[in-house]
């Protein structure tokens, strides 16, 4: 159960020296106990304080971290149950399941294919992270394809099997790869629990219920372990929505550490069809899986769900920016058109876009307006004309253009009048509203 200030604060030398960069140890203790703070930043607590307040201090869920490589992953680490509370850390892992008994001709062509699945958006690469691989009864098979999978491609594991033997091959098999061991039971958590802790690997516990969990967390906790991800056996679609709501409340609200784990959830075993499993992991992205597991990757399926972690997972309170400053798109010269927009990520990236597709060269101006879309930042005064000015002037770009043209948002027509006042000589263009206008817009000017 975390502790509160007043609790932190009574454990702590109370000298008020400041080295923790606070006026007070009173101050230090409630930002420690709202996550403001890291304890390391005291030098001078004792030991027993120490491993008192770091159990209290650790996150309600911890964070897990499951492979390596470009599409390693952290899951959990979670604070709040509403993003707009804070915000949502560790995005869902997406996750396709494949038999330990498929060919491996077609078990190539699937990694091929699911490989291809990579999506650029906002400047981010948006693709799935795991391949978990079932065993379909032949231990050897089980661990062939699971090396097959760790060598040959950039995806992580889940190793699903019941059989310890067949689990430890592939264990041996995948070990470099830090792949999630599937799963300790009532009846395997001595066993699964000793070889996930000799090899240093995160382990999934799967029960039958969120009561039957309970038991089993705190065995594997007792043998040392903390890199665990849970499933409570729900397979019903209301029950299982139900047990995830109900795991992430008793860590965060009752501050159950038995409970606070990330979750691992399976859509391909709640559904009969793929669209009925993407709208099941739709929920579970929202509503609090840690882990979804597909039957397939299908790039109609998958990039939805890509799209919604996004958007789940972005800070509501920091919008997505780009860097302020001159953008080249399509090698432009002294005499190519130059126009200025905000720099909220996705009004860059589709401007930037609709730009390129028309092959006309030009200069893209991006100023700085915290994040704001044109209409929001014109309405803030962060894209008044006089500030708009002000930047074109020390953008730099009066030194790589000969024709004294900006041609500005559509949404920003007020502010000519006093561009114009900034920057004398110019001729201010008002450009269209939308951006896929841009093209045809451009072209009409050559
Ligand atoms: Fe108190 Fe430690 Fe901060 Fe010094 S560094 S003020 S002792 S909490």
């Amino acid at each position: 159960m975390a502790l509160t200030g007043i609790q932190i604060f009574k454990l702590l030398p109370k000298t008020n020296c400041k080295e923790c960069g606070v006026p007070t140890c009173l101050a230090f203790a409630m930002n420690l106990a709202s996550g403001k703070a890291e304890l390391d930043s005291c030098p001078y607590v004792s030991e027993e304080a120490r491993a008192q307040l770091a159990e209290a201090s650790a996150p309600p869920i911890l964070p897990v971290q499951i492979g390596k490589g470009v599409r390693k992953f952290t899951v959990g680490g979670e604070t709040v149950l509403y993003r707009h509370e804070k915000t949502f850390f560790n995005p869902t892992a997406l996750a396709a399941k494949i038999k330990s008994d498929t060919t491996e001709k077609d078990l190539k062509a699937k990694l091929s294919a699911w490989n291809a699945f990579q999506y650029e958006r906002v400047g981010l690469n948006l693709r799935p992270e795991i391949v978990a691989v079932e065993d379909a009864g032949d231990a050897k098979a089980f661990a062939q394809t699971a090396k097959t999978i760790a060598e040959t491609s950039e995806f992580n594991l889940i190793l699903m099997s019941q059989n310890i033997d067949a689990m430890k091959a592939a264990v041996e098999a995948t070990r470099f790869k830090n792949p999630l061991i599937y799963a300790a039971t009532a009846a395997t958590v001595d066993a699964f629990g000793a070889l996930a802790k000799e090899n240093d690997l995160p382990l999934a516990v799967k029960a039958d219920s969120i009561d039957a969990l309970i038991p089993l967390t705190d065995k594997l906790v007792g043998m040392g372990l903390k890199k665990l991800v849970i499933d409570s056996g729900a397979r019903d679609v209301k029950q299982a929505f139900e047990d995830q709501v109900a795991i992430r409340r008793a860590a965060l609200k009752a501050g159950n550490r038995s409970l606070g784990f990330p979750t691992i959830t399976f859509p391909c075993e709640m559904a009969s069809n793929l669209d009925m499993e993407t709208m099941l992991a739709a929920m579970f992205i929202a509503k609090y899986g840690a882990i979804a597991v597909l039957s397939d990757f299908k790039t109609e399926s998958l990039f939805p769900l890509l799209l919604e972690r996004l958007n789940i997972f972005t800070d509501p309170q920091r919008p997505m920016t780009v860097t302020e400053g001159i953008y080249e798109i399509g090698n432009p010269d002294e005499n190519s058109p130059v126009m200025i927009t905000t720099n909220f990520a996705l009004t860059y990236f589709i401007v930037s876009g609709e730009v390129e597709g028309s092959k006309v060269p030009s200069w893209l101006l991006i100023k700085d307006t915290e994040g704001l879309s044109v209409m929001t930042a014109w309405a803030a005064g962060k894209f008044a004309g006089d500030d708009v000015g002000m930047f074109v002037k020390k953008s730099g770009i009066m030194d790589k253009v000969k024709k004294k043209e900006l041609i500005i948002p559509g949404y920003a027509a007020a502010i000519v009048g006093e561009i114009e006042e900034e920057l004398p000589g110019w001729n201010i263009i008002v450009g269209p509203r939308e951006a896929p206008h841009l093209p045809a817009f451009l072209k009409a000017r050559l």
